[in-house]
């Protein structure tokens, strides 16, 4: 069979990390990156990638079987996905929860509109996260669910903190609480507060005589975002930030605790250590892609999630061969 002709819509950490998965999935082939920047700007990993606008992207709908959507959450792809998946089967990693429903919706009609199917949302979390939260929820059903992230760098909280007027630059870490997860794994089923579950850590880089104390005062109180837990402030120079801070890694646990009769307990665990948050994303957005081409095949048009697609789909062994080899 032909290769799968996957093509990148945006090329930041995650585009990259979708070039940096396709050599490992050999039946799909990578056609072109499509940029809003002047596409000579661009250096993709291999240089026989072809790089187009995106001005242009119309013009490629009859040679692409499924455009990844590389662009971020907050801005990009409220506007982007719709305009794209009328025209294209496309996979994303829209990651702003609250707002799911909404994207959703836009995304089917426009996808339905051009006979496509749109997977929205996938990735870890969302993404794995939500399929094992979903899981076990259903085969524990009296039972608790935690989820732990981190340890790892929040891009939304380490954002948050240089919008802060006096702060030239910082990172953000999330840490959960070496003693609430055990409690999550131990099967005592406690409600834990938000406190309880994770710490955070900043490391600043303050501008040239900014106040010190006002600078950590505003983080540990800024609503949403910090005063719900305890946060600790480092200050740093700028040397070491770019030295010490600019690894990717993230991970954490989803933990179902449940009991099937009195005085029984069960625990699900789902856990990763990713040292590259973007590369691990890219590489699930990849196996996705596989599952979209086939789901347009069967005729499954409109914006689909990841609880609408059978594992089985991901995988680039036939039904047979998963059954002889994987039951
Ligand atoms: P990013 O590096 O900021 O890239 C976003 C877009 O910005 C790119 O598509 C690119 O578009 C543009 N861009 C990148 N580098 C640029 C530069 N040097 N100058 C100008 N423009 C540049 O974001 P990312 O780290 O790839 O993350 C994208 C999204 O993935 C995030 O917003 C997050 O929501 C999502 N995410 C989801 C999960 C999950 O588990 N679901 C996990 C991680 C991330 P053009 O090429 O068109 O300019």
């Amino acid at each position: 069979p032909q290769p799968i002709r996957v093509a990148i819509a945006g090329h930041g950490n995650l585009g990259r990390g979708v070039e940096a998965a396709m050599p490992h999935n050999p039946d799909m082939s990578l056609v072109g990156i499509f940029t809003r920047r002047a596409p000579e700007q661009l250096s993709p990993k291999c240089p026989a990638t072809p790089v187009f606008s995106m001005a242009e992207i119309s013009g490629h709908a009859d040679h692409i079987d499924v455009l990844i959507l590389c662009g971020g959450s907050k801005e990009d792809l409220p506007q982007q996905g719709p305009e794209l998946a009328a025209l294209f089967n496309t996979v994303d990693s829209f990651d702003t929860h609250a707002r799911i429903p909404e994207y959703f919706a836009a995304m089917d009609a426009s996808a339905r509109s051009g006979g496509r199917t749109a997977l929205i949302s996938a990735g870890w979390d969302p993404g794995m996260f939500s399929i094992n939260r979903v899981v076990g929820e259903a085969l524990l059903p009296n039972g608790d669910t935690y989820t732990f992230w981190g340890d790892g760098l929040s891009q939304g909280h380490s954002d948050a903190v240089r919008r802060i007027p006096g702060v030239a630059g910082a990172v953000q870490y999330t840490r959960p609480v070496p003693a609430a997860v055990e409690q999550a794994r131990s099967g005592a089923r406690r409600v834990l507060t938000t406190r309880e579950k994770h710490n955070r850590e900043c490391f600043v880089v303050l501008d040239e005589g900014a106040d010190a104390d006002q600078v950590r005062d505003t983080i540990i109180k800024m609503p949403h975002y910090f005063a719900d837990y305890d946060t600790t402030v480092n200050f740093i120079s700028a040397a070491e930030l770019a030295r010490d801070h600019s690894a990717m890694s993230h991970g954490g646990f989803v933990i179902r605790s449940g009991n099937t009769a009195a005085g029984t307990k069960q625990t699900i665990e789902y856990s990763l250590k990713l040292e590259s948050n973007p590369e691990f994303t890219a590489s699930v957005l990849v196996a996705y892609a596989r599952a979209v081409h086939r789901l347009h095949q069967m005729g499954q048009y409109g914006a689909k999630t990841v609880f609408d697609v059978a594992p089985g789909l991901l995988s680039p062994k036939s039904a047979e061969q998963l059954r002889a080899e994987q039951l």
